[in-house]
């Protein structure tokens, strides 16, 4: 193949001597694409085995796919790293302007090393890379503030991208994120916290390049069919005019949306907190990433008093998608949406992940409730369903770690149960806290055998639909399904395609889209290098210490009835099994 078409300059940064340099690897884009599918390969080259993940060892890897700038909805870019959450494979999908930014900056990958002696940003404009003194920022708890010192101090020409942490990453709590132009964020798994400790307060790149491609009238038209493909999608159109917002009035009248730590499924307040109501009353203004003709980034503007003056007010621009909306609002039993966006802005602000913030403060509530902690653990803090103030506090408390209990609580919800009991209502799976999906089997199994424990992995509530609708599948059904979604999806996220246009990243367009520059792949060579590549990412998470058998779900799941009924333990077993038989095949 012609490899001027890749995206193929792997950038190598070493934080501890100030020093970068360039490699181009026009070979593993070829074999592997891009995305994922690289970034693997390079955690594994990089990563020593059993490696501290606040260690300066931790390599923090950025890739970006051979799509990316060329195509509408290519506009991920894909983390990895070694996860402080979880101990094993960190990996974390990110839009804004962050792909592109990479990739006319002339690279396909961003690898970062070491540990600086002083705070540092990092500006990467093109070839010109500086290592920035960032001891005036260090120490500044809003990812807001931060992220508009840096666009004023760096004038960076061309695509810009600012990825930045708050005070959650500097202080390393586990499920720290890193923000991206002030609404996206690489979100789960801790990212932001291996900022934190090599001392990265931020990551500026700018980039002027121009992309080749071949032959530009086939080119013009599949891009054309493409766009139309999206623009005219009734999925795509959901997602523009309500957003994942959507989800919260279909998943409460099936009984699937967890409330009050998953004692319930359903809110007598949904209705008031939908994304009906939000988009009705508070939608802002919405805004999508670079090249997404889509804009499914909805942004809600909360309009408060300020100070004792009258006529005077403040707008806060806060972003609200239906996560955020179950671990901020209906885990935590708020149903006023003017609280869960004043708690949301507060987590945004400090560069939390809202789904295991969200999570974790469920679990203490319950856990105070029932008196396993009580005010001396909570420093006075009362900890009640639907009391946003009393949560904006616990998350003041878990960011600057102000005692024991809140240390605990900084390290996930699994740790803070081992610590103080309460583990069979401790929304984790393997580490990893929960989403908001309770619709049956297969979204549990497949955060569970997921190679991160994300709901991304293989969107098992997606599958759970089918089987509401048309009938019982086996375990072994349930397993094969999971695993062909998440082999598909390493295909989709090598190319750092947005996982919402899945449906129109067929793998016919897929595969023509991979022609026009410049590979030659059939349907059938997709799946086996999507195969491939969840295997290289399941084979390094059981390298750092993860044994399928030291698996744990918590009662609660089991509990609380889903739409489709109790989901069963022997069901489980069973998927193990079967999974186990697969994975000894890897
Ligand atoms: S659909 Fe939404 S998340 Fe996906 S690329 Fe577009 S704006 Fe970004």
């Amino acid at each position: 193949m012609n490899s001027s078409y890749l995206p193929s300059n792997i950038l190598y940064i070493d934080l501890s001597n100030n020093k970068f340099w360039i490699e181009e690897r026009p070979e593993v884009f070829e074999q592997y694409l891009g995305g994922t599918g690289v970034a693997i390969q390079l955690l594994k080259e990089q990563c020593p085995p059993g490696c501290d993940p606040f260690s300066p060892e931790n390599p923090i890897i950025l890739a970006i796919g051979p799509l990316t700038g060329l195509f509408p909805l290519a506009s991920k870019t894909i983390a990895m790293f070694k996860s402080p959450h979880t101990g094993n494979l960190g990996e974390s999908h990110c839009g804004g302007r962050s792909a592109i930014a990479i990739r006319l900056a002339g690279y396909g990958a961003i690898v970062i090393k070491g540990r600086s002696s002083n705070p540092t940003y990092l500006a990467i404009h093109n070839d010109k890379i500086h290592f920035r003194d960032a001891s005036t920022i260090w120490g500044m708890e809003s990812v807001f503030t931060v992220g508009r010192i840096i666009r004023e101090n760096e004038p960076g020409s061309g695509l810009r991208t600012i990825m930045r942490i708050g005070s959650a990453g500097e202080r390393e709590v586990t499920y720290a994120s890193v923000t991206t132009e002030t609404y996206r964020h690489f979100g789960r798994l801790g990212l932001g916290a291996v900022f934190g400790s090599k001392r990265l307060k931020a990551l500026v790149i700018s980039g002027k390049h121009s992309l080749n491609i071949k032959d530009k009238t086939s080119y013009q038209k599949l891009y054309d069919d493409v766009y139309q493909s999206a623009v005219n999608s009734p999925v795509m159109q959901k997602y523009h005019d309500l957003g994942t917002a959507e989800n919260i009035l279909p998943l409460n009248e099936i009984g699937g949306l967890p409330i009050k730590n998953l004692q319930l499924t359903r809110f007598e307040d949904a209705q008031k907190i939908s994304g009906e109501v939000m988009a009705r009353e508070y939608l802002g203004r919405r805004l999508a990433c670079s090249h997404c003709p889509i804009g499914c980034i909805h942004i809600a503007a909360l309009r408060e008093p300020y100070g004792d003056e009258p006529y005077f007010y403040k707008t806060s621009m806060i972003c609200y998608d239906y996560e955020p909306m179950y671990a901020l609002g209906t885990i935590l039993g708020i149903s006023e949406p003017e609280s869960y966006l004043k708690l949301m802005d507060e987590v945004e602000k400090r560069g939390l992940d809202s789904m295991s913030t969200g999570v974790v403060l469920a679990w203490a509530t319950e856990a105070f409730e029932k008196g396993i902690i009580t005010q001396n653990e909570t420093n006075g803090i009362q900890l009640r369903w639907g009391d946003y103030k009393n949560y904006i506090e616990a998350v003041k408390s878990i960011v600057n770690k102000t005692n024991e209990f809140f240390h605990a609580l900084a390290k996930g919800v699994d740790y803070a149960a081992s610590q103080y009991g309460g583990k069979e209502f401790a929304l984790s799976f393997m580490g990893n806290e929960m989403p908001g999906y309770h619709t049956g089997p297969a979204a549990h199994i497949g955060v569970f055998i997921g190679a991160r424990h994300s709901h991304l992995d293989n969107a098992g509530y997606g599958i759970d639909q089918k089987i509401l609708v048309n009938r019982h599948l086996t375990p072994t059904e349930l397993v094969e399904q999971l695993l062909t979604e998440e082999y598909w999806r390493q295909i989709l996220s090598s190319l750092t395609i947005c996982f919402f246009a899945r449906g129109v990243y067929t793998p016919k367009i897929v595969r023509n889209t991979l022609h026009s520059v410049g590979y030659d792949l059939t349907e059938n060579d997709l799946r086996k290098i999507g195969e491939e590549i969840h295997h290289e990412k399941y084979k390094f998470k059981t390298r750092e210490g993860f044994h399928i058998d030291d698996y744990h779900i918590p009662n609660r799941i089991f509990d609380t009835p889903t739409p489709i009924g109790q989901f069963n333990r022997d069901f489980l077993i069973d998927a193990v099994k079967i999974l186990k038989e697969k994975i000894s095949e890897w």
